[in-house]
């Protein structure tokens, strides 16, 4: 089998990108970090055969495309030196600051545990927890680079491949998500897909070849008599328009909620309108349902009523023809901008590394991230920070992890027993004790995001106790236990009467 071997950036190509995007920054700092890189990594050759210095670049070129700053991108080029070089954080301190320095030391204390057996994964988590609330860009750059690895996942035998992606799929997409980063939790799961169900994938992309040329011609027409429609109005300022093909691993999702059948995915492929403000967004819904009848039902106002994690849009589905139909998605600029590049929308960095003013992280979605900062400069000593780390990385819920690495997503304030039945009802029914992070807890202990727990169970226990009903959060749990009492209460009940 031969396969094309995708090209790589070259340096000339990625500062072309950024004269682009940062207009009349000094760029010099990049063309040394990418000297100093390929300096260093020299002789190194990836896994593929490819010079190491490729790696460094696609990640770097990978991150501006989710519009981290500079010192981000910079920090990019470096990011595997300090690892697998003779250079150390220091020299890189040395030559490009703190701020560079600071980035790529977060980023290498994440990559050291990678790929080292379970224990070991754990630990990779808490400490991923523990960089993105030390600094949120940290983690672009473990995207950027994972995207890279990803790509050239063929080269690492099949249970690496595996691992990788399913990693990626498990814990960095969820991750990218909870940061508002659509477009970069896409590309995660669809970059893994391939990895973690190979037959999945096969099919889906095949019924996609299928049945995408026929939609997309219908989809030009559609466009052109929207944009003719549109220009009609000179008042409304659009900005864009674009049809959009759903990605595939979500598409994957759907189908399985469909009966497979593709006809019933109404968002195949969607059309974007982007304009420039929120009154706008509704003019340009009421256009199009002037030019085509709506589906009943299939109108979504998420910009009144956002998404729990802020998403806003207005959504419609509409007839085009006989059985043919079209979904739209109406927008702002902003609103679009967030369901790109999520917390990086608002961490917006000039030059020189410090936020830009207005641009800070007012939105209140984020405000766990500027709770977390302001612990971190509180507390500098880092065991004692982990520690301290009380406060839930994610607001609403806490990630935590079963002894063999895998991550369990509760509600705040859930304790073990919660833990317990979300693995399943006969470890609920039957759990005695819990050890959190090595230590044995009282069962009704709340528990915070990176907890280990391991529950003890012992299958003498006849019942849950009715005092759990005090403290258990989710909803699973509580009609478990519920349920468990009364079952016995029904059964001791017979018993007595017989007695
Ligand atoms: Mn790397």
């Amino acid at each position: 089998m031969t396969e094309v071997k995708k090209k790589h950036p070259t340096i000339e190509e990625l500062l072309e990108v950024l004269k682009r995007l940062f207009p009349g920054a000094d760029l010099d700092m990049v063309k040394l970090a990418y000297e100093f890189a390929n300096l260093a990594h020299q002789g190194q050759r990836r896994t593929n055969g490819d010079p190491y210095i490729t790696h460094s670049l696609t990640t770097a070129m990978n991150l501006t495309t989710m519009r981290a700053d500079l010192n981000t991108i910079i920090a990019g080029l470096l990011h595997d030196v300090p690892e697998d070089t003779s250079y150390t954080i220091a020299d890189i301190r040395k030559n490009f600051g703190d701020d560079i320095g600071n980035l790529v030391e977060a980023e290498t204390k994440l990559g050291t545990l990678k790929y080292r057996g379970m224990e070991r994964y754990v630990e990779n988590l808490r400490k991923m927890f523990l960089a993105i609330s030390k600094d949120v860009r940290v983690i672009l750059i473990k995207f950027a680079d994972r995207f890279h690895n990803l790509e050239t996942l063929d080269a690492l035998p099949p249970d690496k491949q595996k691992r990788i992606a399913l990693e990626s799929m498990e814990i960095f997409a969820p991750i990218a998500l909870r940061l508002g980063m659509w477009e970069t939790k896409g590309k995660l799961e669809n970059l893994s897909f391939k990895y973690t169900d190979p037959d999945a994938y096969a099919w889906v992309t095949q019924l996609l070849e299928t049945t995408s040329p026929s939609k997309e011609k219908s989809l030009a027409k559609v466009m052109k008599i929207l944009q003719e429609k549109l220009a009609e109005q000179p008042n409304l300022r659009i900005a864009s328009i674009q049809g959009r093909s759903k990605h595939l691993y979500s598409l994957y999702k759907k189908l399985l909620r469909h009966e497979r059948d593709i006809s019933k995915v109404y968002d195949l492929i969607a059309v974007r309108v982007i304009v420039e403000d929120v009154s706008e967004c509704y003019a340009v819904l009421g256009i199009i349902h002037q030019l085509w009848k709506p589906l009943r039902g299939r109108i979504k106002d998420y910009i009144a009523q956002p998404k729990p994690n802020g998403y806003q849009s207005l959504h419609t589905t509409v007839f085009v023809g006989p059985g043919e139909i079209v979904e739209f998605q109406i927008r702002t600029q902003g609103m679009d901008d967030e369901s790109y590049y999520g917390v990086a929308a608002h961490w917006y960095y000039t030059e020189q590394g410090k936020p830009k003013e207005g641009l800070k992280m007012n939105n209140p979605k984020f405000a766990w991230v500027n709770k977390l900062l302001k612990l971190q400069k509180e507390i500098q000593d880092s065991t004692e920070y982990l520690e301290s780390l009380k406060v839930d990385v994610f607001p609403d819920n806490i990630f935590v992890f079963t002894p063999n690495g895998d991550v369990i997503d509760l509600p705040d304030q859930a304790t073990p027993v919660d833990f317990a039945y979300h693995i399943h009802s006969d470890i609920g029914n039957h759990c005695v004790a819990s050890r959190i992070n090595d230590k044995l807890m009282p069962l009704s202990t709340p528990l915070k995001s990176g907890d280990v727990i391991d529950i003890i169970t012992d299958k003498k226990r006849a019942r849950p106790s009715p005092d759990w009903l005090q403290f258990v959060q989710t909803r699973t749990a509580r009609e478990r236990i519920k349920f468990e009492i009364n079952r016995s209460r029904r059964l001791f009940g017979i018993f007595n009467k017989k007695a």
